[in-house]
């Protein structure tokens, strides 16, 4: 019999339609050297697929460690940040007292939540999506959360919210999550609390940086809690390709992927700026590699129908913020179809 608790859920939903040019799911659009590819085919084909990987992902943990200047015992490997949102919503805290987010945000804590029976306690956004901190505090004192989780910056928002309404909701007693998968884009970072506090954890992502088809994300926390929460992970939740290729990424690569990150960076000003130049759109200013927008002059279910026509997969987020969309920045060539697109689709409206 399945499970009442699976009832209202859906299956994750992402943006699935065919196009020219994707701006839809916040990856980052790179096209790999051919001396990458040939390196990664060379590294790959050794790879003996019949036996297990290693299960600790050593050589990988070391390179994390190493590139992002944490120690290895800091570091909870996952099958994306996705699976570590479920094994924190699974290891932190009881199930009888429910999980805290500002909504909208992304949808997996909520999901993770549900699956598990463990109240959602969600408050919402003020209109400039900081948190509103004043009925946080009161829902808090209601419901009694034990866990909270914060995107940062938010998803599909694109802002970080006030770092001390964060530490002020932890006050309260709440173990919380700081979700920083486009930690890239922000430059901002909760890193010395997850490594000092009993009671705060980051989550980074190599899916925003060019790796999303690897599936490698990663909890950075004191040892204590990498190790208690290890107790629950998967064996062998990384597998041999994705270890052995974000390993190379990392380590002789990585110099590609930060040229383009920091490309990326400059285009979303560019983007931003010319999206405020349209009659019709309200752009959010964003810290991370996308921009959510406001479709003033039309449905936004049909600029995203006529976008699609045109070329361009944006997401359409207006069953969660009304009115909104939100395309990740691409390739400045992708970035300015884009922009020609929207440009023609307003004005044949
Ligand atoms: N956190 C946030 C805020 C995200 O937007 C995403 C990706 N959409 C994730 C986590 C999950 O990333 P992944 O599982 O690819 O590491």
């Amino acid at each position: 019999m399945i499970s009442k608790r699976l009832g209202p859920l859906s299956p994750y939903k992402t943006e699935t339609t065919p196009s020219r040019i994707k701006l839809s799911s916040n990856e980052l659009a790179i096209d790999f050297p051919e001396e990458v590819r040939r390196r990664i085919a060379e590294e790959v084909s050794k790879i003996p697929f019949n036996r297990y990987p290693d299960p600790e992902a050593r050589a990988l943990r070391e390179a994390i460690a190493q590139r992002f200047s944490i120690k290895e015992e800091n570091i909870l490997l996952g099958n994306g940040s996705d699976e570590l949102i479920y094994y924190l919503s699974i290891g932190i805290g009881e199930f009888d007292r429910g999980i805290f987010y500002p909504t909208p945000t992304f949808s997996m804590y909520g999901i993770s939540a549900q699956v598990l029976g463990r109240d959602r306690v969600e408050v919402p956004l003020r209109e400039d999506f900081d948190i509103d901190i004043t009925e946080s505090l009161k829902v808090l004192r209601e419901k009694r959360p034990s866990l909270a989780y914060f995107a940062y910056p938010n998803n599909p928002t694109g802002n970080c919210f006030s770092e001390d309404k964060i530490r002020r909701i932890r006050e309260e007693g709440i173990f919380i999550v700081v979700d920083e998968a486009y930690y890239h884009y922000s430059g901002k970072t909760f890193l010395d609390e997850a490594l000092r506090r009993d009671d705060t954890v980051v989550l980074r992502t190599l899916s925003k940086i060019g790796m999303a088809g690897l599936r490698v994300g990663f909890m950075v926390g004191k040892e204590e809690i990498v190790r208690e929460l290890s107790k629950i992970r998967l064996p062998f939740n990384i597998t041999f390709p994705s270890q052995v290729i974000a390993t190379l990424m990392l380590t002789e690569f990585y110099h590609i992927l930060e040229a383009e990150i920091k490309k990326v960076v400059e285009e979303r000003q560019r983007v931003y700026e010319e999206l405020l130049k349209l009659e019709g759109i309200k752009p959010y200013p964003s810290e991370a590699n996308f921009i959510l927008f406001k479709s003033l002059a039309m449905p936004a279910e049909l600029l995203h129908k006529r976008m699609v026509e045109e070329g361009v997969l944006v997401r359409n987020f207006s069953y969660m913020i009304p009115q909104c969309l939100r395309v990740s920045i691409g390739k400045p060539e992708e970035n300015d179809a884009f922009l020609e697109a929207i440009h023609k689709v307003l004005k044949n409206s």
